[in-house]
């Protein structure tokens, strides 16, 4: 492509070749394709249209001569009078006298400036005789962090445009343009910086945005298509009836869900390839369960299981539902930070010599030094939480096994296409028969007393609660109730009613786990708390989650810490317990006292926050795309992605048309060739 260094451009110097270098612009290549930001328009509108302090532009009719004022020792003030549509409008130019002479009684004018609605006047900045608004172009406003002028920045994208137009490759198919009627790619780039009309802006927008999510696509289906051939050969040879016989143990029956998810997951572990699949369902839809008879199953073929959990009180957690619902020969050890010394060592020999069967553990699963004889699967809960980095650990230290991630965050499909493109998802998207619904309400702050005299009478009543703060220290700035505070404030109003316990992510591993221990031995009632409790803990007795400052979380994180309760047989609630200033945070409130679905949650939440907000861009290893948007594009990405998965089954690459396309991905994308051989 345009590998050509952005020197070669003419008008760029050695001076502005640095600058361009300072925002990552190198190649001729990265200038064409450093998009603008936005594109400005002076567009003609009717005044009642107009907003209130923005630049607008106006057109009018000069009414009588110009006046200047003189004032201090050099500055000056010119004042215009419009008949704009029949309403007198003021103009303002400030030292600019010499410009009175342009304002001729009679003659029609164009403006542009800053509007003020109250005054009806307008702070002129430029001005031309004559409508400008038809002939006004659409101009591209590039960011550069203020070093380079927009007008340099023009030109010289322009003159890369003039001077390599005949290097820019299309790297899309023919047949592809055609069908979605896309600009060809020279005609794109022109568009996107130099647009015609708002038209044809619209149009080259939609080719790149369809262009960068088929590239990013094709890539996912190469890697999964790489995952598959690699590990060929590790079919699990699964005692089914074994797994039936276990299932028939449980004291329910399985949801239709949970069937559908542990069929798709026991059908990947007999396949010859590894598995790679993503386990998605909201709190309590039964993920654990589903996971538990999987791995039985692999154990009924002779491997061994990893299970790895963020937290230690969750390994805890784990363990005990192991041990519950495994048959009693199959053995079941835990290995985390705090398993230490002789004890670590007879656990790692059982796993090296492959008498233990089942490991539960935090990452330090994956350390150096744990040698694992037979494994052959490996589950990964919360996945999140371990990041792309972990998720690629495990290849990258060769452990080929099959490999289930479960989370309980609902995460919504365009950004698990994208996200984990290169994964399976299995769904459970059902919650087992009799789970009573929480009743969540909204609550101001002024409301405490009364609903802490509401959490008294659950106490009272032998149950729980959860009260969550968004924050441990104390801020300013935001003003945050924080844990320390409540904590202190409810011990005093419920003294020698209730014992309230603290936690906070300052506490060291072992303090935190004794609170978490007092608490589900109801030795607390009330467990104040900032977000550590939000992960997986379960502890039936609680029937209150109170959320204070409820307006700072996101839709999805509230969903989450809802649903530490209703995990018995009892009613529960959910109180938020916010002053939200802005529309955006009432909304969200509204939306929690509305629906318990986490799926549908979560698309309001990507609606309202972005998807850099529903889980951290940088955690999620969502790739940043330079046009295309997760929530707009929508249908885009879905083309897209089927697309993909097509071209990489049929290896459509071999054909002619497909050239471009694959040497794209081989030189820019940097593809290994193997994958496309
Ligand atoms: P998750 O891991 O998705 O949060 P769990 O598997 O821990 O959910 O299930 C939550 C609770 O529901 C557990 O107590 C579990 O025993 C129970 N459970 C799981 N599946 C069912 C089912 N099909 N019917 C009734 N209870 C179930
Ligand atoms: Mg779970």
């Amino acid at each position: 492509m345009v590998d050509a260094s952005v020197q070669e451009v003419s008008g760029v110097g050695p001076k502005l070749a640095e600058a361009l270098d300072q925002i990552g612009i190198r190649s001729v290549e990265d200038l064409l394709y450093y998009f603008p930001n936005r594109y400005d328009h002076y567009q003609q509108k009717p005044l009642h249209e107009l907003i209130h302090k923005e630049k607008v532009t106006i057109v009018g009719e000069v009414i009588h001569e110009p006046t200047v004022q003189f004032y201090q020792r050099r500055k000056s003030r010119l004042v215009v009078t419009l008949s704009v549509d029949g309403v007198v409008v003021k103009g303002v130019l400030f030292n600019r006298a010499f410009a009175k002479k342009h304002f001729i009684p009679g003659e029609e004018v164009s403006v542009n400036g800053k509007w003020d609605q109250h005054r009806l006047q307008i702070t002129i900045d430029n001005y031309k005789k004559g409508n400008i608004d038809e002939t006004s172009p659409i101009t591209p406003i590039y960011s550069s962090k203020g070093e380079i002028k927009n007008a340099q920045f023009q030109k010289i994208i322009k003159n890369a445009l003039s001077t390599y137009c005949e290097q820019i490759i299309e790297i899309l198919p023919p047949s592809f343009l055609k069908q979605y009627k896309l600009p060809d790619r020279m005609e794109g780039l022109n568009q996107l910086h130099f647009p015609a009309s708002f038209e044809h802006l619209k149009h080259a927008k939609r080719r790149f945005i369809y262009e960068e999510l088929l590239l990013f696509q094709i890539k996912m289906q190469l890697y999964r298509k790489r995952n598959r051939e690699e590990t060929e050969g590790n079919a699990q040879n699964i005692n089914l009836n074994k797994v039936k016989e276990l299932i028939n143990t449980f004291p329910f029956a399985l949801t239709s869900a949970q069937q559908k998810s542990l069929a798709e997951i026991i059908k990947d572990l007999q396949s010859p390839y590894r598995m790679n699949r993503l386990l998605q369902g909201d709190v309590g839809s039964g993920k654990t369960a589903v996971a538990i008879i999987s791995l039985y199953g692999a154990v009924t073929a002779g491997k061994q299981v990893a299970f790895m959990v963020p937290t230690e009180i969750l390994a805890e957690q784990h363990e005990a539902s192991l041990r519950e619902f495994l048959p009693e020969h199959i053995t079941v050890r835990r290995l985390t930070g705090s398993v230490k010394g002789k004890r670590r060592k007879a656990i790692l020999a059982e796993i090296e010599d492959s008498s233990c069967d089942v490991v539960i553990g935090t990452h330090a699963l994956i350390q150096d030094d744990v040698h694992f004889g037979q494994l052959g699967y490996v589950i990964i809960d919360e996945q999140h939480r371990f990041g792309v980095q972990q998720r690629n650990t495990l290849r990258e230290k060769g452990i080929l096994a099959d490999i289930l991630f479960m989370t309980a965050t609902p995460i919504p499909r365009t950004l698990s296409i994208t996200a984990f493109g290169d994964m399976d998802v299995s769904k459970i998207d059902q919650m087992p028969k009799g789970r009573k619904p929480i009743e969540t309400y909204w609550v101001k702050q002024n409301m405490f007393e009364r609903t802490v005299n509401f959490i008294y009478k659950e106490i009272k009543a032998g149950a729980q609660a959860y009260v969550i703060c968004p924050l441990i220290e104390e801020s300013d700035k935001l003003d945050i109730q924080n844990a320390l505070d409540l904590f202190h404030r409810l011990q005093e109003v419920l003294s020698g009613k209730a014992t309230v316990g603290l936690m906070h992510g300052r506490l060291s591993t072992e303090e935190k786990e004794q609170v978490m221990t007092e608490f589900s031995e109801n030795n607390l009632q009330i467990l104040v708390s900032t977000t550590v409790v939000e992960v997986g803990v379960n502890v039936p007795n609680a029937t209150v989650m109170m959320i204070q400052d409820a307006d700072r979380f996101g839709l999805s994180q509230l969903h989450q810490l809802r649903g530490r309760v209703g995990r018995g047989d009892k009613q529960s609630y959910c109180i938020l317990v916010a002053d939200p200033k802005g529309e955006n945070g009432k909304e969200r409130m509204r939306i929690m006292t509305e629906t318990t679905d986490g799926f549908v949650l979560a698309e309001r939440d990507l609606e309202l926050r972005g998807p850099g907000d529903v889980f951290g861009v940088k955690q999620s290893g969502l790739p940043e795309f330079k046009l295309a948007d997760m929530v707009h594009d929508y249908r885009a990405l879905e083309t897209a992605r089927t697309d993909a998965i097509e071209i990489v089954a049929d290896e459509k690459w071999k054909l002619p048309e497909y050239q471009g396309l694959m040497d794209y991905l081989v030189n820019e994308i940097k593809i290994d060739a193997k994958l496309l051989n």
